[in-house]
């Protein structure tokens, strides 16, 4: 059997026509090189943002199933384009939208995940030799409705695929040169990481690298799929995402800051049994994703719980929180979306007691207050004001001489 490659192209390496053609000349490559090749592509450049816009433009809340439908056709443009592209340079090719090529996802609008993949389809393509271009991000439920996995999605569309066929490596081409110990942007002298673990990225992913989408690693992680993340537009070798990087025993992978968080607390929830169940479970059931949580001591038979969301969700979450401190009688409900999370991200992190004592002294050091502090076994995180964020940053990826 040929090696099977499953590509996915990001929405900035398919933004205009010449670009996609450049993207079609670089699968034929793979593709002569005697592979198997599925290429999963997003939307071109802006696409899933205008569209977006437009929805908004015309309803403050529009109907869910719509803009799945509306969404869904960002993509559908770029498979075709592709495929065009590819056949007109003499190559056997044929685009599939994600109900085409059998992608069930759960019944949740706008993050639907993926439940099975029924490959009958793909496979017969392939096996008469054809290039399959599979449009990123989207699938469809059990009513037969079009679904779409969350912004960025169309990494876990390609980590899924590369799962359910068994694919030798998943390569993930996008805008930069693969993953980074910090954000370059901000941190001039960061440096590209060749190989890294799946916990780590994992970490640094949901911490703001935003360079992958998180439920990618995690399905990477669980299916043991390698994958590398490198240019569309270089031949650079990019970052290797494996289990076995973390035998390297690196201290500190790398730091980030994530700017595109909100915190809420509640004020006064009475103090006893199943109250954090109630409000925690409320949001899990509407796969809101909570990060950091704190509770403070209590006084007077009352606490405040205090959690941290990713921006996208944290409307929808101040309406639970607000609907829960009615029910358990709390005082109030307030939110601040100035806050950033700093973290210092890597296998030997919680071992060392100096790593954790210096990045509290930075901090001390640059009169910044922390709101919350977590920690696990490859990481240390804090909450502080944004506006300190990247000066932080900055200072503290210099402390640690990384
Ligand atoms: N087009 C979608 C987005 O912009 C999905 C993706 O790019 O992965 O979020
Ligand atoms: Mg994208």
């Amino acid at each position: 059997m040929k090696d099977l490659i499953i590509q996915k192209y990001g929405g900035s390496s398919v933004s205009d026509i010449e670009k996609i053609k450049n993207v079609a000349k670089k699968i034929i490559q793979t593709k002569q090189e005697g592979k198997d090749v599925i290429v999963v592509v997003s939307a071109m450049g802006d696409t899933t943002d205008s569209l977006t816009e437009m929805a908004y433009a015309i309803s403050e809340r529009p109907k869910e199933r719509e803009m799945d439908i509306l969404l869904s056709t960002g993509e559908q443009i770029s498979i075709a384009l592709l495929a065009i592209a590819i056949h007109s340079m003499g190559y056997d090719v044929i685009s599939l939208t994600g109900p085409q090529c059998g992608i069930v996802t759960s019944d949740r609008y706008n993050k639907a995940r993926i439940d099975e993949i029924h490959t009958k389809r793909i496979r017969k393509e392939l096996e008469q030799g054809k290039i399959v271009i599979v449009a990123g991000f989207q699938g469809i439920n059990h009513k037969m409705d079009i679904t779409t996995l969350g912004r960025g999605g169309s990494d876990t569309t390609a980590v899924a695929l590369a799962a359910a066929l068994k694919a030798n490596l998943c390569q993930i081409y996008t805008d930069v040169d693969g993953i980074y110990t910090s954000d370059p942007r901000i941190v001039p002298n960061a440096k590209l990481i060749p190989s890294i673990s799946y916990d780590e990225v994992l970490e640094l992913a949901s911490l703001g690298a935003k360079i992958l989408h998180p439920r990618s690693i995690e399905l990477a992680d669980k299916y043991k799929v390698p994958l590398e993340v490198r240019s569309s537009f270089h031949h650079h070798k990019g970052t290797t995402i494996k289990e076995d990087a973390k035998m390297e025993k690196v201290f500190i992978r790398g730091i980030s800051l994530d700017e595109n968080i909100g915190k809420i607390s509640v004020l006064e929830v009475p103090d006893k049994p199943g109250i954090a169940f109630q409000l925690f479970s409320s949001l899990a059931s509407l796969d809101i994703h909570v990060d950091m949580i704190v509770q403070n001591v209590n006084r007077n038979g009352v606490n405040d719980i205090s959690f941290t969301v990713s921006m996208d969700e944290l409307q929808e979450a101040i309406e639970v929180a607000q609907k829960f401190a009615f029910k358990v009688n709390a005082n109030k409900v307030i939110y601040d979306k100035a806050v950033a999370k700093l973290s210092v991200v890597g296998t030997g992190v919680l071992d060392n007691a100096e790593i954790a004592s210096n990045f509290f002294e930075s901090l001390f050091e640059l009169g910044i207050n922390i709101q919350m502090i977590s920690t696990s076994e490859i990481k240390i995180s804090c909450i502080i004001d944004k506006e300190k964020g990247k000066e932080a940053l900055k200072y503290m990826y210099q402390k640690f001489n990384i």
